[in-house]
């Protein structure tokens, strides 16, 4: 089903990018493969996906190791003492949310790997339960980053809450899309341009709105077992 599955989704990229005047090529889609085997990775990659989206490092690990060849973005919560392993075996992080993160990925980074890219993660509905900086705060979270010579920051990410209806997505988008565009007027950054937003249930909503990058897993790999979201 996962051939399927990726077909009837690229599919429906592609309608909703020809429905909004929007570049196919740019919008990237991410396969959410959390909590799923080896071998529902190695399904995708036979049917030519090569980006793939986890959010635990322990259950990631074995998958990484197993296909290097793949792109792996790390999308989950992002703790102190995961950025070491995060910033070794990770292509890009779609969570970043704090200067201290920041510089312990930057730290970790090895020096024989190109920078870490990096889209900050941006709370913009004050949910305590969810990750993601302060939209006031992004200004100085990115100066500081200018300076991380290991990272390389690539544009915003945001989650709406599971609750908002697709109106309300369309809001939240259209705001991350909003904060974006300011950031690249007020900062000199080149590779500052991509926006991580839409999953398997908003994704024409969030291209609607300008995502580049759509993460997206039970669309590809069916229902996950147990939910631990982050
Ligand atoms: C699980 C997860 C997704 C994928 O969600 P689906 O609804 O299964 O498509 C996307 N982004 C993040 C951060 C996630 O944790």
């Amino acid at each position: 089903m996962i051939p399927e599955n990726l077909s009837a989704i690229r599919a429906q990229i592609h309608q909703a990018c020809l429905r909004t005047d929007r570049a196919p090529a740019s919008v990237h889609l991410l396969a959410v493969s959390k909590t799923k085997p080896a071998s529902a990775v190695a399904d995708a990659m036979n049917a030519g996906q090569r980006d793939f989206g986890e959010n635990y490092l322990q259950d990631a690990l074995p998958k990484i190791a197993q296909y290097p060849e793949a792109t792996w973005h790390f999308i989950g919560q992002i703790q102190s003492n995961k950025t070491k392993d995060i910033a070794t075996h990770f292509d890009v992080v779609h969570s970043l949310a704090s200067e201290k993160i920041a510089r312990r990925l930057n730290d970790a980074r090895p020096s024989d790997r190109p920078p870490l890219k990096a889209f900050i993660q941006v709370n913009l509905v004050n949910e305590s339960a969810k990750n993601g900086v302060a939209p006031k705060a992004l200004p100085s979270l990115v100066t500081m980053m200018k300076d991380c010579q290991n990272l390389q920051l690539l544009g915003l990410m945001a989650m709406p809450p599971a609750t908002f209806d697709l109106a309300e997505r369309h809001t939240f988008f259209s705001e991350l899309a909003g904060l974006g565009a300011q950031i690249k007027d007020d900062f000199d950054l080149p590779h500052f341009q991509e926006l991580s937003m839409g999953m398997s249930d908003d994704l024409e909503t969030a291209i609607a709105c300008g995502a580049t990058w759509l993460r997206v897993g039970t669309a590809i790999f069916g229902a996950r077992q147990s939910q631990q979201e982050t």
